[in-house]
């Protein structure tokens, strides 16, 4: 290709950014031109390709990046094709001796990364696949047996007091990168269009994808958010959480980064919000340890009995849930939240996937699989993990009899109703008191807020107490079954 010292590739996966991140500064440091690339899979497994609303992030986190390579006179090497094949073929075309990328922790990923090691090594290339996207290095973190934890409170108490003091990589300088790189796929060519089931053009107001989008969340939570966290973090009216999930997912920004930046930047006074927010960073690296001891929780239960838990596949109902028309208010202000942001505050994911489990009896893989697709922050490991926390089949979960009453759930998250009022438009006029349970109100007082159930607003799709009695019998049945 050129006169260039013979480069190496850094092959970007979920790790879209240049500060902090291992395997890049290893290509950096072995003072080659660096060509980086990133490749479109679509030869991963098309149940797990990315979903609507991650194309959508993918697509502007690409730019970003491309972005901050071109400002160090860069260019980033977009292709789509299976990455084997993708790279052996960069290979060839640049005399490349060797690649770097960070881990990941999927099953299929892992696949991947031992398939392309052997490949590499038979065309005499090595293969750098370095830790990046986690504070601790799954594998590492063991109990006294040798053993993984399975319990979140020891995992994150063994790992709390061994949080390291970072030392943050810096970025590659001008210079790093390859002056010339072979050409890649045009932007409007990328195979990463969103569908209409969500209104994606409207989401740049709302999302910044990128590792400067990634700062901009942190510096707004830390001043607007942290402090208060450990409270307002439930309620889903209040901007309270620091929405960094959809920029972890991506690595946009290291987790190593934002614990560092919380202990040098945090306001004064927050040690016990700071503390709070360092164990929900717990909470994701305890699922993508689980997910690599147990590859299987991608669509299994992880407790074996739950195999035979009598689900309802049930279509309709699980369409109504999906568009938010349960005639639970909570509920469907959650649903619909996330149709039209690709986002659902925590509390309500909890309470949005805990109705479909328990009070539809719906296979929990159902909804993972919606929230799959719709969330800007789909992640194998927390989605997994946080469906089978509340199905209660989870490694740490939540116990199956813990059957949250969404009329009460809604009354004490979302007491003066804003969060209802904001995503059920239709409900708006309902008084604070009847605003959680609308079919409580006499039909005059109904009419008086515009409100007809039936017609302006569904009756509930089941009632809570037979629902909830209907569970516990399910769950006992799965108990006794053979
Ligand atoms: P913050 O409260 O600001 O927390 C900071 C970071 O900690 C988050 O960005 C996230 O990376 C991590 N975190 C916070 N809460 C959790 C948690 N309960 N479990 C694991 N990590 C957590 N999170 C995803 O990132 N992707 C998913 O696909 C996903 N699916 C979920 C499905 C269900 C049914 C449930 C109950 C939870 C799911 N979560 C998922 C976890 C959680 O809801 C989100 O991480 C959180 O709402 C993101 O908002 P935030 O960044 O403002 O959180």
């Amino acid at each position: 290709m050129s006169e260039e010292p013979t480069p190496v590739i850094y092959w970007f996966r979920q790790d879209l950014r240049l500060d902090d991140l291992p395997a890049l500064h290893a290509a950096v440091e072995s003072g080659a031109p660096v060509i980086p690339c990133f490749i479109i899979d679509e030869d991963a497994p098309q149940k797990w390709a990315p979903g609507n609303a991650s194309r959508w992030w993918l697509r502007g986190s690409l730019g970003a990046l491309a972005k901050a390579i071109e400002k160090r006179q860069g260019t980033l090497l977009v292709r789509s094709g299976c990455s084997e094949d993708v790279l052996s073929e960069l290979i060839e075309e640049t005399g490349a001796y060797a690649v770097y990328c960070s881990q990941a922790y999927e099953p299929w990923n892992r696949e991947l990364e031992e398939r392309l090691g052997a490949r590499l090594g038979r065309l005499g290339v090595a293969l750098h696949c370095l830790p990046g996207s986690l504070i601790f290095t799954p594998g590492d973190v063991l109990n006294r047996a040798g053993l993984p934890f399975k319990v979140f409170t020891p995992f994150w108490r063994h790992c709390r007091s061994q949080l390291p003091e970072s030392r943050l990589l810096p970025a590659p300088g001008v210079g790093a990168f390859a002056a010339q790189v072979p050409t890649g796929q045009d932007p409007e060519a990328w195979p990463l269009a969103s569908s209409s089931l969500q209104p994606v053009e409207d989401w740049g107001e709302r999302w910044t994808p990128g590792a400067d989008g990634a700062l901009s969340a942190l510096d707004r939570f830390l001043n607007e958010a942290l402090s208060g966290y450990r409270e307002d973090r439930d309620i889903p009216a209040v901007a309270g959480t620091s929405r960094l999930s959809p920029h972890l997912h991506w690595g946009e920004i290291s987790p190593r980064h934002v614990a560092q930046v919380l202990r040098t930047d945090a306001p004064g006074d927050t040690e016990d919000d700071q503390e709070k927010f360092l164990a929900e960073l717990g909470w994701r690296e305890f699922n993508q340890h689980l997910l690599f001891h147990f590859p299987h929780i991608d669509e299994q239960p992880f407790k074996d009995d739950f195999k035979s838990m009598p689900w309802r596949p049930d279509a309709d109902a699980f369409e109504a849930w999906k568009a938010g028309l349960t005639g639970y208010p909570i509920v469907d202000a959650g649903m619909r939240e996330l149709r039209a942001t690709g986002f659902m505050h925590n509390r309500v994911r909890m309470i949005c996937a805990s109705f479909l489990t328990k009070h539809l009896l719906v296979p929990w893989q159902w909804g993972a699989r919606w929230f799959w697709e719709t969330l800007v922050d789909a992640d194998l490991a927390n989605n997994s993990g946080g469906w089978q926390w509340v199905a209660g089949c989870g490694a740490d979960a939540s116990p199956w009899f813990r059957i949250f009453n969404p009329v009460l759930q809604g009354k004490k998250f979302d007491p003066e109703g804003a969060y209802v009022r904001h995503w059920v438009p239709e409900l708006a006029a309902l008084p604070d008191r009847s605003l959680h349970a609308p079919w409580e109100l006499a039909p005059l007082l109904l009419a008086e807020a515009d409100v007809v159930l039936g017609e302006t607003y569904p009756h509930p799709l089941v009632d809570h107490a037979t629902a909830r009695a209907q569970a516990l019998e399910a769950y006992h049945d799965r108990s006794s079954a053979p």
